[in-house]
């Protein structure tokens, strides 16, 4: 085989990273059920985050926090599924995956979400940090929860999860205080904007559009759970609204 210059000529422009998205998403096992899943199953994650009150984290003979890589970055982990953001699909092929143990209880009345571990978030916080420097075409909106991307089928990583404390160290997307005023202010006076109004500024952000009702719930629900955690029925409100728009005004 002839010698291959890597060093005479190099592109300077017209390309970028394969990797363009970080998912994050919850386990809802323990740490021994994450790793079963995560390892020798049909789902993987290229890091996982263990919980250090987790007794199957300390009968691994583990007890400070870690941080486990499974996949290889440059792999392509099967975290995602059946996805969509800002009209790509199958997001699989161009993400980064961490999952965060952390389990959500069923109860009658719908999920009964708990607080990530503190040492969680600080690591969580060093490891995206890290990420984020390496692929500088994740962009904060494209800092995602699970269920985000795929509202329709997911919850992770839930209301629990501190998306504003992050954005605060410059890990994913927030709105401006005064912009979200604003719009509070405007729809206060006028009355939110309509359906379609909303669906077409939900699209704008990257949000799949949903194709009825319930689906649309499920997408407010999603938005909500990120942005506006204090409440996440689903129903459409003008904070929720006003949310929306200012985080569009913010990134175009
Ligand atoms: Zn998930």
């Amino acid at each position: 085989m002839s010698t291959i210059d890597f060093n005479s000529y190099r592109a300077t422009t017209g390309f970028n990273k394969r990797i363009r998205f970080l998912v994050l998403h919850y386990t809802a096992l323990d740490f021994a059920g994450s790793i079963t899943a995560l390892t020798r199953g049909q789902v993987s994650a290229h890091y996982l985050l263990p919980a250090t009150a987790d007794p199957s984290y300390r009968a691994a003979g583990f007890s400070s926090q870690r941080i486990f890589n499974l996949v290889d970055e440059q792999d392509r982990a099967w975290h995602a599924g059946l996805s969509h953001w800002a009209g790509r699909d199958n997001l699989n092929d161009t993400a980064i995956g961490i999952e965060i143990v952390n389990q959500p209880t069923e109860t009658p009345s719908g999920l009964h979400f708990v607080d990530f571990e503190p040492g969680q978030i600080d690591a969580l916080r060093e490891l995206a940090g890290n990420i984020l420097m390496r692929y500088p075409d994740i962009s904060p909106k494209n800092v995602l929860g699970h269920a985000d991307i795929a509202y329709l089928r997911k919850s992770d990583p839930g209301p629990k999860f501190p998306w504003q404390t992050l954005a605060q160290s410059g890990i994913g997307a927030w709105y401006e205080a005064e912009r979200k005023q604003a719009f509070i202010d405007q729809f206060t006076r006028q009355g939110l904007p309509s359906r379609s109004e909303t669906i077409a500024a939900f699209k704008q952000y990257g949000y799949a559009a949903p194709a009825d009702d319930a689906g649309f719930k499920a997408l407010v629900r999603a938005f909500q759970m990120h942005f506006r955690p204090s409440g996440y029925s689903g129903e459409m409100d003008i904070e929720t609204g006003a949310i929306l728009f200012a985080l569009n005004a913010r990134y175009r």
